[in-house]
């Protein structure tokens, strides 16, 4: 008997039959004689439209009233999913977010959680119940309801997973587990079998958390959670996501990766001098805006050109305060790029493994696409091109790699 914690994501939960779809898993795995607990999604679109309709309710949506309205779209599937399970002779019992003892830090929108007290999930399943958790919510201190941030059942998920120690986290999606890229921009992406935690967190970092929730994969990494991505419409193995191990070094590249959710900002002509880059800075950190990548181009006469990314969810603020703070340090001007895109190679084997950036700008050379910006980890290496080459690089890469399936 295995203690199995089951994630069904927003496509998975679309309508009444899917429910039901899934309510034939978990029934399967019951009557296996798994304990399950279940953590679900909203239906897929539900979140977004909710945005939309506070939006429509007012120009600045109060944040905690918006956690309060988006969690309803959790509260519907899990309420639906235990009823259909009662209907079918099951014991089943649903839990909010807060009913699940899930507590989070107090940050509207993105909150963390800071502890778990799983004790009424815990009974409920000893009591022979299927437990149903509405995912992505928990609520602070005080007992305000509080979001995760967008994709935060997966991290609901893990969070549970762990804290009843429990034998897998499996987190059910619309495709069959993790690939080496994202298969809707890429026919030819491959399964992965296996996965390291920091593999998967670069992938989840880099391309823009589809798949898992960043959250989720650091969660499995600290607490060693055995996190199993697999499809909810297929009997398939997935992809499953554990530490890292001798041989998977042998892989130079695993995975390439899109993000086309950062802009990028140029201070020109900013005086090359000590304490420059703080006073550019410390106001966007002071503003809770992360940067990126960075990059400092010196030109004669003593100036340097300034360049850096945000996500463009921040990207009007950081516009905002880089003028203010370019005028104060006597930049020229500032110059701003929306339509960039970053793509990455990943691969523990890059650690001992050299001319991985070689191939990759070579393979970007080939097909004229100029890179912009460079960064690199110990396990990734990422350009900024412009976002109009960003699936045409994201193909080519994956082939001069050799992650193309066979056909
Ligand atoms: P869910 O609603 O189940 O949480 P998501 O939409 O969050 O599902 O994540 C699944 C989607 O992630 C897939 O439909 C796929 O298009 C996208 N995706 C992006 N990169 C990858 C990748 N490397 N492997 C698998 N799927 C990926
Ligand atoms: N429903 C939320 C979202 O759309 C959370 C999730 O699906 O994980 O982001
Ligand atoms: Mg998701």
């Amino acid at each position: 008997m295995a203690l199995r914690v089951q994630k069904y994501g927003g496509t998975s939960v679309a309508d009444i039959d899917r429910i039901n779809h899934v309510a034939d898993r978990v029934q399967k795995a019951s009557d296996q004689g798994d304990k399950v607990v279940v953590v679900l999604s909203a239906m897929s679109g539900v979140t977004d439209s909710l945005i939309r309709l506070a939006n429509q309710a007012t120009e600045k949506p109060d944040k905690k009233e918006l956690d309060v309205l988006l969690a309803t779209g959790e509260q519907t599937t899990a309420a639906l999913l235990a009823m259909i399970l009662k209907s079918r002779g099951y014991k089943a019992k649903s839990f909010l977010g807060f009913q699940a003892g899930i507590q989070t830090d107090k940050a509207s929108g993105r909150a963390r959680i800071v502890d778990i007290d799983a004790k009424n999930i815990q009974s409920a399943l000893e009591n022979g119940n299927i437990a149903v958790v509405a995912g992505f919510q928990g609520a602070d201190i005080d007992g305000a309801i509080t979001t995760l941030g967008r994709g935060g059942s997966d991290t609901s998920a893990v969070a549970i997973a762990s804290s009843l120690k429990a034998d897998v986290c499996e987190i059910f999606t619309d495709v069959e587990g993790v690939y080496t890229t994202d298969p809707r921009i890429c026919s030819s992406a491959r399964k992965i079998h296996r996965i390291s935690y920091d593999e998967m967190l670069e992938m989840a970092i880099l391309g823009g958390a589809k798949v898992l929730q960043i959250r989720s994969v650091e969660f499995a990494k600290k607490f060693n959670v055995p996190v199993h991505v697999r499809s909810s419409f297929s009997e398939e193995e997935g992809t499953m996501v554990v530490n890292e191990s001798s041989d998977m070094e042998s892989v130079i590249v695993s995975g390439v990766t899109c993000d086309m959710n950062e802009a990028r900002i140029t201070l020109k002509r900013v005086p090359d001098q000590p304490g420059i880059s703080a006073k550019i800075f410390t106001p966007l950190a002071d503003a809770e805006i992360s940067v990126d990548m960075i990059i400092q181009n010196t030109r004669s006469g003593g100036e340097t050109d300034l360049t850096f990314t945000v996500t463009k969810d921040d990207f009007d603020r950081a516009k905002e305060i880089s003028g203010k703070v370019a005028r104060e340090v006597g930049a020229v001007e500032v110059l701003t790029a929306e339509e960039i895109a970053k793509v990455s190679v990943i691969g523990l084997g890059m650690k001992s493994h050299s001319g991985v950036a070689a191939t990759m700008f070579e393979a970007l050379a080939s097909e004229n696409i100029n890179i912009r910006l460079i960064s690199t980890s110990e396990i990734r290496i990422s350009c900024v091109i412009l976002a109009k080459y960003a699936e045409l690089a994201v193909r080519t890469l994956h082939s001069a790699f050799g992650l193309d399936q066979e056909k």
